[in-house]
């Protein structure tokens, strides 16, 4: 019985390695396409937050949120009135979540805006009604995150603020706790329709997969350009990439134990369906990398 037990553990330990030597190998092809950040400007996020980011073994060394048999679901939790275009943004939201993390996405019925109390908002610098973030999460989510869910999100239709010191904020979430908010508000230059569809589906998938990489214990990135990297504005934010740079990519495929290629397959085939050329050239450009290192077949 002690030599079965022993196999087994020589078993799980030759194939945990072979895992890490592939993370490896997919890293260091793809750190081939990775853009080193330029010095920060006034007003840039890293000008005002200064920030060490996280190797990909500091990552593993932290212990990171995981899902796991019974939690392994992401739920989205539409917060407001939404107009079916709005609606069609969070639909495709909720698909390419399901993609880039490799998990199961499910949509909650929306909750009315009257879920948030008038203790809770305020009228910000562009005379719009701002919802307190941090109400969202404590009051709202924490009590109602099904028992399933790896990450409850919500998607408000009204602006964010995160401090009374604050402008605004495009969402919060909490490292700990699995919960986080995004504001849709923003992303669509406040009137969405059929023209700036597109981009606010590219910042809203981008913002999206950003909080949840926080969620599943991933910080700011200073790396690279990368989708975790930390933004003060919507030009910040679409001055970055919908793409994890080698080593995020490491840190997603290690936790979630996501297979590299099939990923970025379904990732490119989602951005031709929607036509987001930027997104689709990068994601080309990382197939490519590791097509010519025999980690990409299609
Ligand atoms: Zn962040
Ligand atoms: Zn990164």
């Amino acid at each position: 019985m002690k030599i079965l037990w022993f196999l087994i553990l020589i078993l799980l330990f030759a194939c945990s390695s072979d895992n890490e030597r592939g993370i490896k190998m997919t890293m260091r092809a793809l750190a081939a396409n990775d853009t080193p950040l330029t010095h920060p400007e006034p007003g840039e996020w890293l000008y005002e937050h200064k920030e060490k980011g996280q190797t990909y073994k500091e990552y593993i060394q932290s212990s990171p949120s995981s899902p796991f048999l019974q939690r392994k679901v992401i739920y989205l939790q539409p917060v407001g009135g939404f107009s079916p275009i709005q609606r069609d943004v969070i639909h495709y939201t909720a698909e390419y979540l399901q993609t880039f993390f490799g998990l199961e996405v499910h949509i909650s019925p929306t909750l009315d805006n009257t879920v948030v109390p008038d203790s809770a908002k305020r009228t910000g610098r562009d005379g719009n009604e701002q919802f307190l973030a941090s109400y969202i999460l404590s009051n709202q989510l924490m009590t109602r995150i099904p028992d399933d869910a790896i990450v409850y999100m919500a998607l408000t239709e009204k602006d964010l603020y995160p401090k009374p010191s604050w402008n605004f904020v495009f969402g919060l979430a909490s490292y700990k706790s699995r919960v986080g908010v995004t504001s849709i508000y923003r992303f669509s230059d406040y009137q969405l329709d059929s023209n700036n569809y597109n981009r606010c589906l590219e910042r809203l998938i981008k913002i999206s997969s950003h909080e949840i990489g926080h969620m599943f214990s991933m910080k700011h990135c200073t790396h690279a350009l990368c989708t975790m990297n930390g933004t003060n504005s919507v030009t910040e934010t679409d001055g970055k990439p919908n793409r994890l740079c080698s080593e995020c990519t490491g840190k997603l495929i290690w936790n979630l134990k996501i297979d590299p290629a099939s990923r970025l397959k379904q990732l490119r085939e989602f951005f031709i369906r929607h036509k987001l050329e930027d997104d689709l050239d990068k994601i080309n450009a990382d197939i490519e990398l590791l097509t010519a290192k025999k980690l990409f077949k299609e």
